[in-house]
């Protein structure tokens, strides 16, 4: 019963997360580079965090567990994170696992913090996710699964990446 009402009432319906709009403002189809390297399956220091459902919800905001939890996108311009132009490291909400610097921050125009590469490759992982009828890259953090964006090959040099990112899945702490 308890899972019927979990299926029937989705955290994110309740929250100011929506699951359509997902970072597809430029190129949303083009898929990244095969010649790309595959990042480093071990995440960094072996570190893994693995939480039940329940235990991710004591830590989370509804919108965090809607993002990192349900594969949910934040409003376009809705985190504060956007306008973050410090000197500092970006942090997984879920885990506090680093996972991109603000010298790598870029102003995209798309209303969701974007960087052009991750602060260190086994930082996050990729999976192909072919949802709402097209073929993106999902990046997800490295330590806990959690999901943070995707990665569209439209960004600026050096790396020609932009890692479109859910300010939500995030924190931020100044060098
Ligand atoms: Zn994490």
């Amino acid at each position: 019963m308890k899972f019927t009402l979990l299926l029937l009432l989705p955290a994110w319906l309740a929250s100011g997360v929506t699951l359509l709009n997902a970072c597809q403002t430029s190129a949303s189809d083009q898929t990244t580079s095969a010649s790309r390297s595959v990042a480093d399956d071990t995440p960094p220091g072996g570190r893994r965090v693995v939480k039940t459902d329940a235990e991710w919800k004591k830590i989370l905001t509804a919108d965090q567990y809607a993002v990192l939890r349900e594969h949910g996108t934040e409003r376009a311009g809705s985190s504060p994170l956007n306008e973050i132009h410090q000197h500092g490291t970006f942090y997984c909400a879920g885990c506090h696992n680093p996972l991109f610097s603000s010298d790598t921050k870029f102003e995209s125009g798309t209303g969701w913090p974007s960087f052009y590469t991750p602060i260190a490759k086994n930082a996050v992982k990729e999976d192909r996710d072919v949802s709402y009828g097209m073929t993106r890259t999902e990046i997800s953090c490295n330590v806990c699964g959690g999901h943070l964006g995707h990665v569209f090959n439209d960004g600026p040099k050096p790396t020609g990446l932009r890692y479109c990112m859910n300010g939500v899945a995030m924190t931020f702490e100044k060098k």
